[in-house]
């Protein structure tokens, strides 16, 4: 497909619009297509995006096999089978966009502002250790002056754009050398509306 990042954006951007209005056009999911690609992907875009059920990206983004290079996990939380993941589809699959998508009522976040708080009830050795790596921003905010869970929610997709350039050294040269952006971005379930946060090279 070889789109640049700001061709990724708009494409990117477009199918979220006929989610919002209801006007899709599932592109690219008949049998055609899916014997077409099964040779290669050149997916146009790579999402990192919290595994909620509703975060659907194909769907939300109305876009077929192959488009996107999906990575997921509770809350969007950097790890480095995630950095590996994403270095992966810069790297070797050439995606000129990477979107990192948290939402409104997150589970994630709201179980680490229930932990800060000394109130949660979940158990898993694993699960705390989510909560932890969202801790540091919840309490960041409470510095700040906030506990508003969509303005928690708003730093944290910051702060994990942030990680993700400054952890991943093929990502930062691939932003500076203007064939990747990065942007941060915040779904509202009830619209099905995708926001941009925060974009780090040039989508124009
Ligand atoms: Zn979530």
């Amino acid at each position: 497909m070889n789109l640049n990042p700001a061709q990724a954006y708009e494409k990117f951007f477009e199918g979220n619009e006929r989610f919002i209005s209801g006007k899709l056009s599932h592109p690219r999911q008949d049998v055609e297509h899916r014997t077409e690609i099964a040779e290669g992907q050149t997916p146009f875009a790579a999402l990192f995006g919290c595994s909620d059920s509703r975060l659907s990206a194909e769907i939300i983004f109305d876009v077929g096999l192959g488009d996107l290079f999906v990575v997921r996990n509770a809350g969007q939380v950097i790890a480095e089978t995630i950095l590996g993941s994403l270095e992966y589809s810069v790297e070797v699959l050439k995606v000129p966009l990477i979107v990192i998508l948290g939402h409104d009522g997150c589970g994630a976040i709201q179980a680490t502002i229930a932990s800060s708080e000394g109130t949660l009830v979940t158990q898993g050795e694993f699960i705390q250790n989510l909560v932890l790596r969202i801790e540091p921003t919840v309490q960041a905010a409470r510095e700040a002056g906030t506990d508003s869970i969509d303005e928690i929610t708003a730093l944290h997709i910051k702060a994990t754009v942030q990680e993700l350039i400054s952890r991943s050294t093929l990502i930062d040269s691939a932003v500076r050398s203007g064939k990747l952006a990065v942007v941060g971005a915040t779904y509202q379930l009830a619209l099905g509306k995708v926001t941009p946060l925060v974009t780090i090279g040039n989508v124009n």
